[in-house]
This record gives structure tokens, sequence and C-alpha cells, in this order.
């Protein structure tokens, strides 16, 4: 799709990482801006973590109506803005940012809804009120178990490699959240309806996440965050035993849906076309 010329009152914004050429939200938002002819940008921005505080002083001063906020500073912006919505807040991670008319910054989370909204639209029925087990207690996994939790979901088994991070997580987020130590994994497995990844294992150049299947029920929904490669060595023997799999780009196609229609003021639509354009996007080298 090609990109409109910008004018002088175009619409900014960008995600701020530190490396962030591995980005693909410059591929996903240009895809939007361009389907829907804004008068718009959104680029990466490159910055030090010590340099997060100069950053976003500089974006209200460009005018910027927001960015995405990824690694390393999803955590270390929550002391620098002047609100933070609830669901960041319970999250204790920021990766979207409205800046008001007047300078105000407004941190959120989109990665709840972008991981719930994910699974219902990849399996038919999905609600997330089953028996969960999720694997993982860094933000990602913090952002499943809100959704879990506010989706009425019966049980959440935590499951970290670092057991002290995981009692972390269910100590901050309380209802159906309990910690099964890493040596249980397997074991855990025997009454889910939802097993999640939300550790990096898997991931391109990183070890596969070690866990047997075996105890998984026949029906159990197998969902990876990691999306590069799309199909984890987790996702592929899920797909071996039978289990519906679902990989992790759609929860970053969703997540990115609200940050868009604040910024920019159009709802876009997750499609077909647009998961094919954001899996071949080349990304930056960093
Ligand atoms: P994070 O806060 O750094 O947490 C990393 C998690 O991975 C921790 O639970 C960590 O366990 C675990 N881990 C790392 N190496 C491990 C190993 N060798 N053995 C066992 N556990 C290991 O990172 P995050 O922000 O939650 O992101 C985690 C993953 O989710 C990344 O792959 C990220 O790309 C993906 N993600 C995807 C989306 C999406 O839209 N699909 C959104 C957000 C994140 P310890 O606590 O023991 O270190």
């Amino acid at each position: 799709m090609q990109a409109m010329a910008i004018s002088g009152k175009a619409r900014l914004a960008g995600v701020i990482g530190w490396p962030v050429g591995h980005s693909k939200s410059p591929a996903l938002h240009s895809y939007w801006i361009a389907k829907h002819g804004l008068d718009a940008a959104y680029v990466p921005l490159a910055v030090r973590p010590e340099r997060l505080k100069d950053a976003l002083t500089g974006l209200v001063a460009l005018g910027f109506a927001g960015a995405n906020l990824t690694i390393p500073h999803k955590q270390a912006a929550l002391a620098l803005l002047d609100d933070i919505t609830p669901t960041a807040a319970r999250i204790g991670a920021v990766n979207t940012l409205f800046i008001d008319a007047n300078g105000r910054i407004t941190g959120t989370n989109t990665d709840a809804f972008g991981f719930l909204a994910n699974l219902k639209h990849a399996v038919t029925g999905f609600d997330g009120a089953g028996a969960a087990v999720v694997i993982g207690a860094g933000g990602a996994a913090r952002a499943a178990c809100v959704a879990l939790i506010d989706a009425g979901c019966a049980s959440i088994s935590v499951i970290n490699r670092t057991a002290a991070r995981a009692e972390a997580l269910a100590a901050d987020l309380g209802g159906p959240v309990r910690v099964v130590p890493w040596a249980g994994r397997a074991a855990a497995l025997g009454n889910a309806a939802l097993l999640v990844n939300t550790t990096s294992l898997g991931m391109t150049g990183q070890p596969p996440l070690d866990l047997d299947l075996k105890a998984l029920p026949a029906g159990a929904v197998v969902n990876d965050l990691v999306y590069s490669p799309l199909e984890t060595p987790l996702l592929a023997a899920a797909r071996r035993s039978g289990n519906p799999v679902v990989d992790g780009l759609g929860m970053l196609l969703y997540q990115a849906q609200a940050g868009f229609a604040g910024w920019f003021g159009v709802t876009p639509e997750v499609t077909a076309d647009l998961r094919a354009h954001v899996m071949n996007a080349d990304v930056l080298t960093s």
C-alpha cells in the first residue's frame, strides 16, 4: 500500500524503544495510515533508558498525539506520566501514551485487551472463563492475567522459573491467581482449558519452552505470545496433539487498535491482509 505525502499538520505518533528496530509497530500503523488515507505518520524512536524522561518532554514539544512504549521503557514510564489508567496500574506497565491538547500525557496498557481479543477472534466460543495455565510472570503474563480475571476466569495457575516473581504477581492481582512451582508445570496442565506461554522461550534465538503436554486435555487452547517465529515449538507440539493453537501475532494487532483510534480518530480493522503485511514486513536491524 502506497503511503500518502504528509502535510505540516500531520498527526504524529511512534514507538519508543531501545533498541527499536525489531518493532513491527511502524509497519502495522503505517499500513492503517495508508489504508485510511490519513495525513499522519508513525515512526520508530530509538531512546536510551536514561533519556526516556527527555524523550517524553520532547514528544509534547513536538506536538505528538502519543506513542507506544516497548522494551525497556514499559515499567519505567509509570513514574514519568501525568496520568495512568487503572488497567496500566494493575498490569504495572504502560504500552500506549496519549497526549492531550494541554500536553498532559496519559499512559495505558492495551495488551490485556489485545490478548483476549486475539483468542476470541481465533477460537469460536472462547470466553476466557475456563481454567488457565500461564507460563511466565513478566509484563505479558500480568496483562494476560488481568484480561482473564476480567473475563471471569475460574482459576489461573501462574508458573515461572523465578518463583518470587510469580508470587508478586499473585499478590498484586489476587482473585483466582495461584502460584504453581516451575517443576510442577507439566502436572498442572490436567484441567486446563487454556495454556499460555508468556515467556520469551521459543522466540528465534532462544531455547524452546520445555513442557510435556501429555496431561493437557484434548480441547485445551494453546496460545503462545511469542510471534517470531509464528509457529513456536510449543505450538507445533500442541498442533501435533490435536489441540487448537493460537499464535501471538493477533495480540499485537488487536492491542494496536486503541492507540491508533485515539491518535488518528479512526478505529482500524484487523484483517488477514494486515496480518500478512505485518508478518512479511522487513524490520530494521538496530
Ligand atoms: P519480561 O517481563 O522480561 O518477562 C520475561 C518472562 O520470560 C519471565 O517470566 C521470565 O522468567 C521468562 N523467561 C525468560 N527466559 C527464560 C528461561 N530461559 N527460562 C524460563 N523462563 C524464562 O517480558 P514480557 O514483556 O513479559 O514479554 C515476554 C514475551 O511475550 C516476549 O517474547 C514478548 O515478545 C512477548 N509479548 C508478546 C506480545 C504480543 O503482542 N504478542 C505482547 C507482549 C509481550 P524469570 O522471571 O524467571 O526471568
